[in-house]
């Protein structure tokens, strides 16, 4: 029976998630989606002292934002469930037993102490330190006598020796280990505790996961876990270890080190389309220049064109794909992401008629709300280049604008027609006084559609209040 292709993300419910977790996340995903394959999500929350509810219910938050929607995984539950770590105890135990009863497992009794002389004896001689295999032996007399003296086992695997282990890392190309320079490892804690790489491993292999993208700081940890598969005799799946993604400073992105989690991000009103849009671009090579919407991105994806070296997080192509991905706003989705940096609606289809005005001009919903003030509110007094635009118009400039409003209304091309033949001006030397007159400000919207959108009665109190105010000088 061919499987279908499955992936899965399996994150540590112990901070946020990050910018270098979100692309793991995201690329297993994709991989999945471009095969017509699943995508499964599963938690590691073996480590309760680390691992808390509101950690987990954020990173789940963080990727259904994100809009990597799992197949199976918590609230979705299947026959290959649970998917949290935590309640596959059972599970475990019985792999357990079974990797001990066929002799791939045993336990050693061995102290801390004992084992720190061991490697400082390996390091003294030029050896990497490695477990000596003091407990491989142990006959039921001695494992008796260590349980009569109150021990607490741990359970190691036994690897076994003179084996040379090869394969393909799905982004790294062919690797070699040999068994001989693994020691045997911890499988189970001595205080019951199952380590990562055991659960990590076993769990892939029973929820039909056939590839893994994951870190590269795991590359280290897969010889012994297909290691480990073989001896239960399951199938191992492909691996592919993606480069860490460093800053700036060239060291790597962190949790640990309060690199942008994704919910920072998306507090400050980045969207999901741009977090997507960007991390496609990141250490993977050949996606089209242009936005892509995110239910077509699965098709711009390859594992073939990830790159083997770091990748650079760089927050100004970030930004660029925030603008994109706010070209790409529809109107409703628009309100939505704006909606709450305003302040409540005034009237009248107020706050869509801000909408609609300031799509094209800000970034992030913040700074959309200094011209909430500025449509409906009072403004506040010009200062810098806008209050020097002012002065050099002059109140003569604003009096033939308020003049030249009664006339012609506040249609811009008629305005300004008329403000022209009072004044002389044209192009910015008009545009640029009228603007600071009007908004406080040099940026901003279109002034025609500006214009539209305000009371008549704002407009005539603002030109008067420029022309006071530069008549006063
Ligand atoms: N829970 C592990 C981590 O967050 C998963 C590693 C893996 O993907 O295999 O690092
Ligand atoms: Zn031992």
């Amino acid at each position: 029976m061919s499987r279908a292709l499955t992936t899965r993300f399996a994150p540590s419910p112990t901070g946020r998630l990050h910018l270098g977790n979100a692309r793991t996340a995201l690329f297993a995903f994709l991989l999945a989606r471009a095969a017509g394959g699943r995508f499964v999500l599963r938690v590691e929350d073996t480590d309760s002292e680390r691992s808390s509810e509101a950690f987990l219910e954020a990173q789940l938050a963080d990727l259904r934002w994100l809009g990597l929607d799992w197949d199976a995984g918590p609230g979705r539950e299947d026959a290959a469930g649970p998917y949290r770590q935590s309640q596959r105890g059972a599970i475990y135990a019985e792999h357990y037993d079974r990797l001990e009863r066929e002799g791939h497992a045993y336990p050693c009794y061995c102290s801390q102490e004992t084992l720190a002389v061991a490697r400082r004896t390996q390091l003294a001689r030029g050896e990497p330190p490695r477990y000596p295999g003091t407990c491989r032996e142990l006959g039921a007399l001695g494992r008796a006598a260590h349980e009569a003296a109150g021990r607490r086992p741990v359970l190691r695997f036994r690897v076994p020796p003179g084996q040379s282990l090869e394969f393909d890392d799905l982004v790294r190309g062919p690797q070699r280990f040999a068994t001989d320079d693994i020691g045997d490892f911890v499988l189970r804690r001595a205080d019951g505790v199952p380590v990562f790489f055991f659960c990590n491993a076993l769990d892939d292999a029973l929820m039909g996961v056939t590839h893994v993208l994951r870190g590269e700081d795991h590359l280290a940890n897969t010889p012994r876990q297909r290691l480990l598969l073989e001896a239960l005799g399951l199938e191992a799946p492909a691996y592919g270890h993606l480069p860490l993604l460093v800053g700036a400073d060239g060291a790597p992105l962190s949790k640990r080190r309060g690199a942008a989690s994704l919910g920072e991000l998306r507090e400050r009103g980045y969207l999901p389309g741009a977090i997507a849009n960007y991390l496609l671009r990141l250490g993977h090579a050949g996606a089209p220049d242009g936005w892509v919407e995110p239910a077509a991105l699965a098709g711009h994806f390859a594992l073939d064109r990830v790159g083997r070296a770091p990748a650079h997080f760089d927050e100004s192509q970030l930004l660029h794909w925030q603008r994109e991905a706010v070209k790409h706003l529809d109107e409703a989705a628009c309100a939505d992401w704006l909606g709450p940096a305003l302040p409540p609606d005034p009237g009248a289809g107020a706050r869509a008629t801000l909408v609609r005005l300031l799509r094209h001009n800000v970034l992030f919903p913040l700074e959309a709300a200094p011209w909430a003030a500025v449509l409906f509110g009072d403004l506040p007094a010009p200062s810098g280049d806008a209050e020097a635009q002012l002065h050099e118009a002059g109140p003569g400039f604003f009096a033939a604008a308020r003049a030249a409003l009664e006339l012609a209304g506040p249609d811009l091309p008629a305005l300004a027609r008329e403000i022209r033949a009072r004044t002389g001006r044209r192009g910015a030397d008009l545009y640029r006084p009228l603007r600071a007159a009007l908004t406080g400000r040099c940026d901003g919207p279109e002034l025609g559609p500006l214009l539209a959108a305000l009371p008549l009665d704002t407009i005539r109190s603002r030109l008067e209040a420029a022309e006071v105010a530069t008549g006063r000088a």
